[in-house]
């Protein structure tokens, strides 16, 4: 309902999410990328802009063998390289984005990922086309433990339907809101359980409120 807001505190939510949901790895293709290091996580989320996990993991799984993740490899693929992440769809505005990350890569070495101050970080990694605000969040909070919450289809809805924020509240407003809400030790986990309960419950079409952990407590059950 309109102006209503969920009646649990975020980190009674927060823990009814850990007990109810599960993030798998190969759910999440940042988490599969994780162990490569800063460069293949990278590649992984913006692989994964709007593109299911199954089809993103494939495609970075095909450049993975292809190249090894070597920065230069990669950049010697040339137009090649749109073939190997064709599964993940978008392939030329990803395609870009991959190789203007490598080309960082090799300047800066890897390391550089892991070590560049924050903002001076953002706004290299914001500056190269198809890598976005949302990307960056991701990269940060996973990598750099930086308490900050992406958002992404399903933290916008389940927000909105939480009563944090309003329908259509922009990028900023739901990542604020949720950021207050589940509180910037929680936010990175939190970030990936929103997801995984989106998936599960609160979907966006026919959301499963009848068997839902949060019923009694959200604004938005279907009675
Ligand atoms: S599934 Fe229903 S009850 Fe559960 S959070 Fe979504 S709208 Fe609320």
């Amino acid at each position: 309902m309109e102006g209503q807001r969920i009646t649990l505190s975020g980190a009674e939510v927060f823990e009814i999410l850990k007990r109810t949901v599960e993030v798998r790895q190969e759910d999440f293709t940042a988490l599969h990328a994780l162990p490569d290091g800063p460069l293949g996580l990278l590649i992984a989320i913006v692989l994964s802009q709007n593109s299911s996990d199954r089809n993103s993991i494939r495609a970075y799984d095909r450049l993975k063998e292809t190249t090894s993740l070597d920065p230069r490899r990669i950049l010697e693929l040339g137009d090649g390289l749109k073939d190997i992440i064709r599964p993940a769809g978008m392939i030329r505005q990803k395609s870009e984005a991959i190789r203007a990350i490598s080309r960082l890569v090799l300047e800066r070495g890897e390391g550089y990922l892991g070590t560049a101050n924050l903002e001076e970080l953002r706004r290299e990694l914001e500056s190269i086309r198809g890598v976005g605000r949302k990307t960056v969040d991701v990269f940060l909070s996973i990598y750099r433990g930086v308490p900050v919450f992406a958002v992404d289809t399903h933290a916008k809805r389940v927000a909105a339907r939480w009563g944090l924020v309003r329908k259509g509240a922009s990028y900023e407003e739901v990542s604020r809101a949720m950021l207050e809400f589940f509180g910037p030790e929680r936010a990175g986990e939190a970030h990936r359980l929103v997801i995984a309960f989106g998936r599960a419950y609160c979907r966006a079409r026919s959301p499963r409120c009848s068997m839902c952990p949060l019923r009694n407590h959200c604004p938005s059950a279907v009675r």
